[in-house]
């Protein structure tokens, strides 16, 4: 049996016809920049979570980038972020000329410890001049930019509360979490200043290519980045300020507006082969040997990936890939440790949750149209390393 980490065949199947004439209606239209289906979509995607304004853009990092430049964040600035994350999180930071600060995640959640920003905020920081600053790099703090990793909400009441303490603005990078929520059913995107959706082919939404979408409560703030979407130009050919190309294509937009209508169907079935995964696993007598995702009570979780912890992960991996089951490591290099970031100082134990993280975790698949057959067998395979 072949049992791929994803397969995104199946999902396409199922609404071939919807997507192919959406498809065509854009090209019989020839109307390719910033047409009608972006339009509906910044209205759809922005009401789904539970925000007012979205702005669609040409990917999720470029959303990311997007958000920083808006928010007026660059050279002296400094924006706190999970070290355990994927790299346009902290790439995007660097990109603007600010300095990313990499913290710590909760092992069990693996997102931002809000413990780890609250001691960096009292021990590390001081306020001045209306302002909070890094004690020992003399940079000034903007902004919190937690990630909601694998499809779960960071603690964001905590983290909120934090950044207004200290007058921080929140960036939320939900790439991974579009739908999900808290107990009260706040969704991601609604905590923040300005929150950032990818609709890369793997994400629980996935575009035909690139994409992604900026959404926030203030019109002041989504009119500000509609404008730097196009080169900071406002009216044409006039520019106040610098901004880039990071339009979303229409493209993109008219199959999104197809699949939007069946996420939620796509993230019951991730919810469902989840919680197959957790009682299979218990049932196989591997609580001892792999550790499953910890979901947080009364939490939406979205499933973007399952993540297990294992001790002798590499070689899991290679018996499951033996076996045909695909996997990934979703990091295997925390940012701190990165190359490009090395100038940041930071040292190997600096952040020894998302070390511990990058060696120990694996995605398993669970995309969902895979078969219970399909599942089992991911179960009996790693039954199978650990003879059980
Ligand atoms: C995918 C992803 C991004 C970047 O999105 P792209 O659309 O690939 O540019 C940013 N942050 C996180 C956490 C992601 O998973």
């Amino acid at each position: 049996m072949k049992v791929p980490l994803l397969d995104l065949k199946p999902q396409y199947q199922s609404l071939k016809p919807a997507i192919d004439a959406a498809i065509e209606a854009v090209c019989d239209s020839q109307y390719f920049i910033l047409g009608p289906a972006i339009k509906q979509l910044e209205a759809s995607v922005a009401a789904y979570s539970q925000v007012a304004h979205g702005v669609g853009v040409s990917s999720g990092t470029d959303a990311l980038l997007l958000a920083l430049m808006a928010l007026n964040i660059g050279a002296g600035d400094e924006v706190i972020t999970s070290s355990y994350t994927f790299f346009a999180t902290g790439g995007t930071i660097a990109r603007t000329g600010a300095r990313p600060i990499f913290l710590d995640i909760d092992p069990a959640t693996y997102n931002l410890s809000p413990a780890a920003v609250r001691s960096f905020l009292e021990q590390q920081c001081v306020r001045r001049d209306g302002g909070l600053f890094n004690r020992i790099t003399g940079g000034r703090i903007r902004a919190l930019m937690p990630v909601h990793l694998y499809g779960q909400l960071a603690d964001m009441a905590t983290l909120c509360a934090l950044a207004r303490d200290y007058g921080l603005q929140v960036i939320e990078d939900a790439a991974q979490a579009i739908g999900a929520a808290d107990e009260q059913g706040r969704r991601a995107c609604s905590f923040g200043d300005i929150g950032c959706l990818s609709f890369f082919p793997t994400k629980n939404l996935g575009a035909f290519g690139d994409a992604g979408m900026c959404v926030a409560h203030d019109a002041e703030l989504a009119k500000r980045m509609a404008v730097l979407r196009v080169h900071g130009m406002d009216p044409k050919y006039y520019h106040a300020f610098v901004g880039g190309n990071f339009r979303i294509d229409e493209i993109q937009a008219a199959v999104l507006n197809i699949k939007l209508a069946a996420l939620d169907g796509w993230t019951a079935g991730r919810q469902r082969n989840g919680t197959y995964y957790d009682a299979a696993f218990a049932a196989a007598g591997l609580g001892d040997k792999l550790i499953t995702p910890y979901a947080v009570p009364g939490y939406r979780h979205v499933y973007n990936q399952y993540i297990v912890r294992v001790q002798e992960r590499d070689a899991l991996r290679k018996h499951l890939a033996d076996a045909g089951v695909g996997t990934e490591v979703y990091y295997p290099v925390p940012l701190h440790q990165q190359q490009c970031f090395q100038y940041l100082g930071y040292r190997t134990g600096d952040l020894p949750e998302s070390e511990a993280a990058a060696a120990q975790t694996m995605a398993l698949p669970i995309f969902s149209e895979l078969t219970a057959e399909q599942l089992q067998y991911v179960v009996d395979s790693i039954a199978g390393f650990y003879g059980r």
